[in-house]
């Protein structure tokens, strides 16, 4: 058995786990801190104020984390952008969650 191989395959398991581990923590819920919040969280909007929320599903803590706009478009601070309706009920995501910056289709070629 080739063990510098099942090194690489360890480390790959293990590497994933740990990302996603640091995306959660850094994007846990300040009021309860559960760590699904990054993941599970409502979002909220007042169009009046422009601000946009994520709500906490435990504990029901808001934090502004965007801005939107009259016509319902987001732009969340942490990267990535939205759409909410005329009823401030979220309808998706346009653009790459978690700030991978949305768009960019890499290559280009010749
Ligand atoms: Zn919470």
């Amino acid at each position: 058995m080739d063990s510098d191989l099942l090194l690489v395959l360890a480390l790959l398991c293990s590497i994933f786990p740990a990302i996603l581990l640091i995306i959660a923590y850094s994007y846990r819920c300040r009021a309860c801190g559960s760590l699904s919040h990054g993941f599970k969280s409502d979002k909220a909007a007042d169009f009046s104020t422009g601000d946009a929320w994520f709500v906490c599903r435990k504990c029901g803590d808001r934090q502004v984390k965007g801005k939107v706009e009259a016509d319902g478009f987001v732009l969340w601070f942490g990267g990535g952008s939205g759409n909410f309706d005329e009823n401030g009920v979220y309808t998706g995501d346009a653009g790459g969650a978690f700030g991978d910056g949305g768009g960019g289709d890499g290559g280009g070629g010749e």
